[in-house]
């Protein structure tokens, strides 16, 4: 029966079969060392040439990087290694011999990388990032039930857009004309809410963005909670809870990840303490005392994200941004009416902006006025609008971006690993 090698620490002195790849060999005469991989983690194997028969040694001598083998072997304490297990192989078969890998134990550079990124994900840093990141998955969705969310999906084929009109990739519909790739769910899940109360969507939301930055995939993966009776503070309180959740679950239980990308895991565990809060104007005069030339009415760059956050120990929100540069969507401040009662959370050590949420506007007229000062099609947002004539309620969601939560808890500086297929501007393949 096949053993796993994430459980062989409760196997020691046992006899068991893995499955698995061969990642590295290092051979000292009749004693071959084999790393193996299984998927649930790295074990070594110790190959006596005395203790096997001649084909199986042969076997053994021949298995080349990524053959993938059978193992029969006992477990045993590592010699010197405080709780690392290793196996003395008693049997080994080769399931099929690799070929030349192209991938060897080097340096390459990211572009090769990127042109094998499907024999790349092999890799130990790729393994950890791919389980940090199913690590960040599971968080949310615990966290969110704990709160009473469900999750509801959204479609990815749209009538309109959601985020602004410029980043949209039109698909071809059939007689119906144009389809768009969804920005993001956020409309849909605004009327789901009104059956369900609190729910969230995720999956994959698509941005014609011609930024070729470390932080920008044209195809990312979005969760998008939205809640109803939720007003802007207790919005702020559940994005705070829930980035802290994310952060606690992978200090947790990835910390075999965290040491294999050489994370320093102090930053993070700084989460716990509340987050800093700056009001819009705050920011900017802020960001103006500390050298940057931004000016009020302007969306903050990368390089403000990193000066306002560079002494701070825990996340930053920015909060009540001016009405101009936000989207129709956003509920108006009473106290000030060119404000919105949103707010960005941006996330310390250069990670940027992790967040983007908002109160949404409840009111149909004041709706119906931001949509047509907007330029958009009545016709298109029409079911939307229906959404604050039957029952309306104060509401409140966000979006937080997978692999900006993954880049950040990873420490990885570009977000194309934060993936398992990047899709950017300029990679489609593989
Ligand atoms: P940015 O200013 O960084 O481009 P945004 O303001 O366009 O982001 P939102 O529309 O608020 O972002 O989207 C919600 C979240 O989705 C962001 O906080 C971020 O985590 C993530 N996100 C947005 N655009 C991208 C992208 N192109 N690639 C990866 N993640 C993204």
């Amino acid at each position: 029966m096949q053993t796993f090698i994430k459980n062989l620490a409760s196997l020691v002195d046992q006899e068991v079969e893995i499955k698995a790849w061969l990642y590295n060999k290092r051979s000292s005469g009749p004693i071959a060392f084999l790393e193996l991989r299984d998927g649930t983690g790295w074990v070594q194997a110790v190959a006596a040439k005395s203790d096997l028969s001649a084909t199986v040694w042969e076997d053994v001598e021949k298995a080349t990087q990524e053959s993938s083998v059978v193992i029969l072997g006992k477990v045993a304490k590592h010699p010197k290694k405080e709780n690392v297990f290793e196996l003395q192989v008693k049997d080994f078969k080769i399931i099929q011999l690799a070929q030349e890998y192209p991938i060897a134990h080097k340096e390459h550079g990211p572009d090769f990388l990127m042109e094998n990124r499907h024999l790349w994900l092999r890799s130990k840093k790729q393994w950890a990032i791919l389980r940090v990141r199913d690590s960040i998955i599971t968080a949310i969705g615990e966290y969110l039930h704990k709160e009473l969310f469900i999750k509801v999906d959204s479609p990815v084929f749209t009538p309109n857009a959601c985020e602004g009109t410029t980043t949209l990739f039109p698909v071809p519909y059939f007689d119906l004309g144009t389809a768009y790739l969804s920005q993001s769910g956020q409309l849909y899940i605004e009327a789901a809410i009104a059956s369900v109360g609190r729910c969230y969507d995720f999956g994959p939301v698509f941005r014609a963005e011609k930024s070729k930055t470390k932080r920008h995939l044209t195809e990312f993966w979005m969760m998008d909670a939205e809640a109803a009776f939720v007003e802007h503070e207790e919005n702020l309180k559940i994005q705070e809870g829930l980035v802290r959740y994310i952060i606690r679950y992978c200090l947790n239980n990835c910390q075999e990840e965290l040491r294999i990308l050489e994370r320093n895991t102090e930053p993070l565990e700084k989460a716990d303490n509340p987050f800093t809060r700056y009001t819009y104007d705050e920011a900017i005069k802020k960001l103006n005392e500390l050298g940057s030339d931004i000016k009020y009415g302007e969306d903050l760059g990368n390089d403000d994200e990193g000066i306002l956050t560079k002494d701070s120990e825990v996340p930053v929100f920015i909060e009540k941004w001016p009405k101009s540069i936000k989207p129709f969507y956003m509920k108006r401040d009473s106290v000030n009416p060119d404000l919105v009662l949103n707010d960005d959370l941006i996330a310390i050590e250069g990670a940027g902006e992790i967040i983007g949420g908002s109160q949404r506007e409840d009111d149909y007229d004041l709706l119906l006025s931001r949509i047509k000062a907007e330029g958009l099609n009545i016709e298109d947002y029409q079911w939307y609008l229906d959404l604050r004539k039957y029952g309306s309620v104060p509401h409140a969601g966000f979006g937080i971006g997978l692999e900006r939560m993954v880049r950040w808890v990873t420490g990885v500086e570009h977000i194309r690993e934060c993936i398992p297929f990047p899709r950017t501007i300029g990679r489609l393949k593989p």
